[in-house]
């Protein structure tokens, strides 16, 4: 059997959409093994959740450090899992902690990493790894020739899902002492966050607007035509630089990376770092008054207009059509 790892995190306890998506990606390359660390005892209820999302298996460690100690148990446990099922690869969420576990399991394994994957395929029984370089002027395909491949996913970027399993083989442990030095966290601050938007990241609809935007007061636009998608708000970087936005908000080399389904992207040019951090979006709508502005080339539906007079009539129409 090729055993292929996925490092899951509970959202609120529960199997969210990221977590789907690893299942979905491991059963391209063979059968999905679900590692998750908790503190808590693991609920039937999660169990049932990740055999519906392909889980053949489920190795749960326990541990009373994950929220004190930083990355180290996700690593320890993955490690303990991949000595037990010998995988041919393990996938993990393209997050900024995810990177981290994925860099110090490569390193503890002594495997090949490739990071901010949007495809996985099988072939000849090696697992292909694509990214996109260069702010995606080029597609890149990688296998390691040295111990499983350690692949972090971009949220969003594969599409399908795994065939459901009844009943998933779960095996619980607790996790052993790390002989390895951790960062510990000593105090903490939750930020506060407000918005009833989806998160930026995960978001399956992104509505993004630039400086065409012209000023903080007029962005309201971008967030009202979000605001009738169910979308996260977007923006590039001069919309940043400008004051419009907060700088998580950022799509591009220098700021998130997003997948979506669908991504609109309103006054913004198509530099090619915005590109970097969109272009793998599903469908692009892109409105902007210059029929030029490189965001036409990759636009799968483009509005030469200003944003002003089109977004408007817009925000009306998809009003209209669900009265
Ligand atoms: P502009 O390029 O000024 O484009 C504004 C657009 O709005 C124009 O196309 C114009 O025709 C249109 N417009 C104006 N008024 C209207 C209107 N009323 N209606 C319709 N259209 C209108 N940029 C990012 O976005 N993300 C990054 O992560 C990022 N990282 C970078 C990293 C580095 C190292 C560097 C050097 C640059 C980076 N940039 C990044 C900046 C990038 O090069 C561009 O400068 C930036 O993306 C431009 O933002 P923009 O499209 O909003 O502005």
């Amino acid at each position: 059997m090729t055993n292929v790892l996925a490092l899951i995190g509970l959202t609120n306890g529960t199997v969210g959409s990221p977590a789907a998506a690893l299942l979905a990606g491991a059963s391209r390359l063979g059968t999905p093994v679900a590692v998750v660390v908790t503190e808590d005892p693991l609920g039937d209820d999660v169990v049932s959740a990740l055999g519906r999302a392909g889980a053949a298996q489920v190795l749960h460690y326990s541990t009373s450090d994950i929220s004190s100690e930083l990355i180290t148990p996700m690593v320890d446990a993955l490690e303990s899992a991949a000595s037990v099922t010998s995988p041919v690869a393990v996938l993990i969420e393209n997050t900024i902690d995810g990177r981290e576990v994925a860099g110090r399991l490569a390193v503890r394994l002594g495997a090949g990493l490739v990071v901010d994957v949007v495809d996985l395929r099988a072939e000849d029984g090696n697992a292909v790894a694509t990214t996109s370089a260069l702010g995606g002027s080029y597609v890149v395909e990688s296998v390691v020739d040295n111990g499983p491949l350690i692949a972090t996913v971009r949220q969003g970027a594969l599409d399908g899902v795994a065939a459901p399993v009844a009943a998933p083989a779960v095996s619980s442990e607790a996790q052993p002492l790390s002989t390895v030095p951790s960062a510990v966290v000593e105090s903490h601050s939750d930020l506060q966050v407000t918005s009833s938007r989806p998160e930026l990241r995960a978001a399956t609809r992104v509505v993004s607007g630039g400086r065409g935007l012209q000023s903080q007061e007029k962005f309201v636009l971008v967030e009202q035509l979000a605001d009738v998608l169910g979308a996260a708000v977007g923006a590039s970087r001069a919309a940043v630089d400008a004051g419009y936005v907060p700088q998580s908000s950022q799509v591009g080399q220098t700021g998130v990376t997003v997948s979506p389904q669908l991504y609109v992207a309103l006054g913004i040019s198509g530099a090619i770092q915005h590109r970097a951090g969109m272009q793998t979006a599903k469908t692009i709508v892109a409105i902007n008054k210059d029929p030029d502005a490189p965001i036409f080339e990759i636009a799968d539906f483009g509005i030469v207009g200003d944003v002003f007079t089109v977004v408007p009539q817009l925000i009306d129409a998809i009003g209209a059509q669900r009265r």
